[in-house]
């Protein structure tokens, strides 16, 4: 059991949840009442936190999220185009959340 999870482990391949359509953007409150942060969300409820709670990312770190063989991904489209181009837009920092408040 043990080498055949080895074997799978490592055919496993790499998905970038910024391509699937259950990573959705949220905002979240501030702590400080004033404005919002943007927040990535899974959809399907895969981002947990050690006690069970809903993880949430701030949108510059979306490309780091990574999961192995989801069976809940669901690509958007080429995901080697997408990505370049999310490359080039994404904010580097989260510097800007005062956007969403009213
Ligand atoms: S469903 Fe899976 S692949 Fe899609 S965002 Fe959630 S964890 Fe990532």
């Amino acid at each position: 059991m043990g080498k055949t999870g080895s074997t799978v482990s490592s055919r496993a391949k790499k998905i970038h949840c910024a391509n699937c359509k259950h990573c959705k953007l949220t905002s979240e409150a501030k702590e400080s009442g004033t404005g919002y942060d943007i927040k990535v969300r899974c959809a399907r409820g895969q981002w947990r936190k050690k006690m069970g709670d809903e993880k949430l990312y701030r949108f510059s770190t979306v490309m780091r999220r990574i999961v192995y063989d989801c069976e809940y991904y669901e690509p958007m489209g080429d995901e080697a185009e997408f990505l370049k181009e999310l490359k080039r837009t994404l904010p580097v920092h989260d510097d800007n959340p005062g956007s969403l408040s009213n």
